[in-house]
Parts: structure tokens; C-alpha cells; sequence
């Protein structure tokens, strides 16, 4: 599989607001340079989710641009905007979103099936082993269907999945409150090194501050945002 560029984030003069206008995100300016870590917190409601998903395109902000590795994404119509996310970034969520009645294998393959990759099977499966063996889950498990997992095998199997692709920017929305403190540090620590192996830009947000002192850039979202919640 080819190693892929890392990309760099820029954001300017975002507004996003949901119908309704009961919640509204202004961000001027934020920059990420290709490679970096970066962490947002924010307490719960504070706009967290709604950034990631302007920022994978699963939404449109109303004015602004988001370039990623050069590519304002918000120029793409919804079906491209799929096809970027598929091809550049890999997404790891709270709720880890695995298909429980996959293997974990398929589970770990989709995103290449979204972004129809064209390496050989023979060459994801060597890639696929890689990533399990590097985030220290056993060989055993690839073929089992992921609900017959532990939580923290599973959140395991969701971060293989999202660095499958060696993404140029992962996202990642929490993935951790449901860990303890050295699982939470555990698991950050591995997201990281597997990361930074693919040279993938990382951009994570959380409610809890005392994590960023994994990341090179922290900011509070209440500050990016300005506005925050509106009335
Ligand atoms: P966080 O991830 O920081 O907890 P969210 O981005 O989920 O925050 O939510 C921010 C605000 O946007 C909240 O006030 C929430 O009610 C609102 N919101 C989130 N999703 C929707 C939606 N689909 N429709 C309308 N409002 C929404
Ligand atoms: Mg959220």
C-alpha cells in the first residue's frame, strides 16, 4: 500500500448554525500543520461534534472554507465531499460505530471498500495484521464478529480501522470517556505512534482538558468559537 501525504488543516471564517439557529459555531481562523496533534475541548454541547463533522464534510457550514491538504472541501458537492473522507481522513467515534455482526476483519476493511481502494487483498490483509499486531490485539480475534469483544478490545479494533487507510487526517470524537485514566493514556499513546506512522495529521476533541498533554496544540472551543452557544 502507498504511503499517502500527510495534509495540513486550514479554516477560515466558518459559520455554521443548525435550523432553527438555536446553536451557532463561528471560527475565524484555525491552522494545523500537516503531521500535527491536535487536541479541542469543550464541554458537552459546547460544538464539538458538529466541528468534526464540518470538518470530515458530513456537513456544510453556511460560509467559509476548510481546506484540507490544499482541497477546500467545502467547494465539493455531498457525493465528493464522501468520496474526500473516504480517500484522506479516517473517523473514530465515542459510540465506535463497529457493524457487530462483522469480523473484526471486515469491520477493519471498510473504509477501503468505501474509498475502493485498489491494493491487492493479499496486501490489506499484511496491512490489516500489522495494525493488530501494533495495537496489541491477538491475531485470534480477526475473525470473530466484533460484538463478541471486550469494550476495550473494541475500541481497539474501531482505531485500526480508522488508520486502515493511512489517513492524511484522522479525527477522532472522544473515543475515550468510557476508559479509565491509564486505559485513557494507554489508548491516546497508541492512537499516536500508529498515527504518526502513517505521518497522519491527528485532530481529537474531548470534554476532559487533562488529556492534552498528548498533543502539540490544544485550544477551547469556547475560544475558537468566539460565539459559542447562542441564545
Ligand atoms: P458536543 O459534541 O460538544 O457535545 P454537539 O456538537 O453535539 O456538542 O452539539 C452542539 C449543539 O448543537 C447542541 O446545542 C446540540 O443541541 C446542537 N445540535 C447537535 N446536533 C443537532 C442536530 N442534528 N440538529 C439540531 N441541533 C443539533
Ligand atoms: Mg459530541
Amino acid at each position: 500500500m502507498q504511503q499517502k501525504n500527510s495534509h495540513g488543516v486550514k479554516i477560515s471564517n466558518l459559520s455554521f448554525s443548525w435550523p432553527g439557529g438555536a446553536f451557532a459555531l463561528e471560527i475565524d481562523q484555525l491552522q494545523l500543520q500537516p503531521g500535527e496533534r491536535a487536541f479541542i475541548y469543550g464541554p458537552s454541547g459546547s460544538g464539538k461534534t458538529t466541528f468534526l463533522n464540518l470538518v470530515s464534510g458530513v456537513l456544510a457550514p453556511q460560509r467559509g472554507t476548510i481546506e484540507i491538504g490544499g482541497q477546500d472541501i467545502c467547494q465539493l458537492s455531498g457525493a465528493r465531499r464522501d468520496r474526500f473522507r473516504a480517500a484522506h481522513m479516517g473517523v473514530i467515534f465515542q459510540q465506535l460505530n463497529l457493524i457487530p455482526f462483522l469480523s473484526v476483519h471486515d469491520n477493519i476493511r471498510l473504509p477501503l471498500v468505501f474509498s475502493r481502494d485498489k491494493t491487492p487483498g493479499s496486501d490489506i490483509d499484511i496491512r490489516i495484521e500489522q495494525l493488530v499486531k501494533q495495537l496489541q490485539l491477538d491475531l485470534s480475534l480477526l475473525y470473530r464478529r466484533a460484538d463478541q469483544l471486550s469494550v476495550g478490545q473494541q475500541q481497539r479494533v474501531a482505531l485500526a480501522r480508522s488508520l486502515v487507510n493511512r489517513p492524511a487526517l484522522l479525527i477522532a470524537d472522544e473515543p475515550t470517556s468510557a476508559l479509565d485514566q491509564d486505559s485513557r493514556d494507554a489508548f491516546i499513546n497508541l492512537m499516536n505512534q500508529t498515527a504518526a506512522e502513517s505521518n497522519s495529521t491527528v485532530l481529537f476533541v474531548s470534554h476532559d482538558r487533562s488529556l492534552q498533554s498528548h498533543f502539540q496544540q490544544s485550544f477551547d472551543i469556547a475560544e475558537l468559537a468566539g460565539q459559542g452557544v447562542a441564545s
